[in-house]
């Protein structure tokens, strides 16, 4: 039967059948709500009540996934536009960290997150509070970081928040493979991924997010975001971001360049944190900032712990990386886009 032929004989059916197989698509499944919201006036009558029922916001929460909210009321119709946009993107994009891959793998750590915590851990919107200390299980972070690298387009520490927050989409890429290290291109900008940029940082999300890292030293080590809907990638990116344009002490590139931020990691051998064809002035121009210490490590996401009077801390989480022999080669990766 041609999809022709099949939206004939489905438009034929009285609209209590029409209601009924509304009925049977799944809560989670985003795609086919949208499809079939967007089949025929009549699919689209089957929608009707979700204005009363929060509809579009759940079907996004269930795919891991919320609006960072910028002057706009958040309405039924807003998340229902929302959810078009999303399932437009997925349908477009190739990207394994983003598109119809993402919304699966976020669809099974959310499924995840609420079959394993307590329903007395959560608030009335299924956000945890990583203030609240004691927690009976783990906070993960979204594995999404794993392909998440930035350029050298950092925004300036003089910029205001709002502006910071928008940039942050156009200084970080997503890389295709996270093992494999090629540069990028425009196309991979985060920026041009709503679905990266919007999914949670966490999973189960929460609305707090501490990051504390030790490759800044001083009382600016640590920032903190806050979202009561869950803190999304672009949000941790975002205050991450604040965090690595404050740039790293000389006395503190020395160190890492001796002995490099897997120091403590137990499988990893930490005696040659780089090729021994770069010179030490070669390490100190690749890691002259943190934006540039990610280019020289692999960063994974965050680990959390939990400590009784603050809460769950976000620790930065790296593994070692093959570099080229060259440092030219490997600066030049983070400054320009491939033109492939
Ligand atoms: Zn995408």
């Amino acid at each position: 039967m041609t999809p022709k032929a099949f939206q004939s004989l489905l438009l034929s059916l009285p609209n209590e059948l029409l209601l009924l197989i509304h009925d049977s698509i799944e809560p989670w499944d985003l795609l086919a709500h949208v499809c079939y919201h967007q089949l025929h006036a009549r699919t689209r009558a089957c929608y009707a009540k979700a204005y009363m029922t929060d509809f579009w916001q759940n079907l996004i929460f269930y795919n891991g996934l919320r609006i960072t909210w910028r002057d706009v009321e958040p309405t039924e119709t807003v998340w229902r536009e929302a959810a078009l946009r999303y399932a437009k993107h997925a349908w477009t994009c190739a990207q394994p960290a983003c598109g119809r891959e993402r919304l699966a793998t976020n669809r099974h750590l959310m499924q995840r997150a609420l079959a394993t915590w307590d329903s007395d851990d959560w608030d009335g919107t299924f956000i945890l509070d990583s203030r609240e200390a004691a927690f009976s299980g783990d906070i993960e972070s979204s594995d999404i970081f794993r392909y998440i690298n930035f350029n050298n387009s950092f925004p300036g520490h003089d910029l205001d928040e709002d502006t910071r927050s928008m940039l942050t989409g156009e200084c970080a890429f997503l890389r295709a493979d996270p093992e494999i290290d090629e540069g990028w291109r425009m196309t991979d900008l985060l920026a041009n991924h709503p679905i990266a940029l919007d999914s949670f940082a966490t999973f189960p999300p929460i609305s707090w997010l501490r990051i504390f890292q030790d490759f800044i030293e001083g009382e600016d080590a640590d920032v903190e975001t806050t979202n009561d809907e869950g803190v999304t990638v672009g949000e941790a990116l975002t205050s991450l971001a604040t965090l690595l344009d404050k740039g790293l002490t000389q006395d503190k590139i020395s160190t890492l360049v001796c002995f490099g931020p897997w120091v403590d990691l137990p499988d990893v051998d930490d005696s040659a944190p780089f090729p021994s064809s770069w010179s030490q002035q070669d390490a100190v121009r690749a890691a002259h900032r943190v934006g540039h210490w990610f280019q020289i490590t692999r960063w994974t996401g965050f680990t959390f712990e939990c400590f009784d009077e603050t809460g769950m801390i976000a620790f930065i989480k790296c593994e070692d990386k093959q570099l080229p022999d060259n440092v030219r080669t490997h600066i030049a990766k983070y400054s320009y886009p491939r033109t492939d």
